[in-house]
């Protein structure tokens, strides 16, 4: 992973920030570990889950949403970085536009960082829903698994 502005390249190029209310690319420098889950009512319901790392956010969509229990693995498909900004947006995408929908968010709050590496993200999630440990590893091409740890 490069710095911020190279990875933001695939989210600006999917998006025409003049016609989507979604933020646009912006550097910004954050002192604070922040996530964000976001149901995303598009073409197939899913979740998508965002972790703010290196100035931007890590993003996942979970098909079927993060699990709130140990045991279950759900898969998540790591889609482009998003701008820190993005962790506040709520609304409506117009028909026509990428990712047309609506957006609502399911569950924020913080996380801290245990372990990570280029397989597998270890991480505790300090939200309204979702809290305690999790785990992202990495199978193949852009899937993940997403569980909650015992
Ligand atoms: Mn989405």
């Amino acid at each position: 992973m490069s710095n911020s502005e190279s990875s933001l390249e695939a989210y600006a190029k999917k998006r025409d920030f003049d016609k989507t209310p979604e933020p646009g690319p912006a550097r910004e420098e954050t002192r604070k570990r922040r996530f964000v889950v976001q149901e995303h009512h598009a073409s197939h319901l899913h979740w998508d889950l965002r972790l703010e790392m290196e100035g931007v956010l890590k993003s996942w969509a979970v098909p079927k949403g993060p699990p709130e229990e140990p045991g279950i693995r759900r898969l998540a498909v790591q889609t482009e970085d998003h701008p820190v900004d993005y962790i506040d947006f709520e609304g409506e995408i117009e028909e026509g536009q990428y990712g047309a929908g609506t957006v609502v968010i399911w569950d924020r709050g913080t996380y801290d960082l245990s372990e990570r590496d280029e397989k597998k993200l270890v991480f505790t999630l300090y939200g309204e829903r979702l809290q305690g440990g999790y785990v992202l590893v990495h199978t193949r091409n852009d899937e993940w698994l997403l569980f909650k740890r015992k």
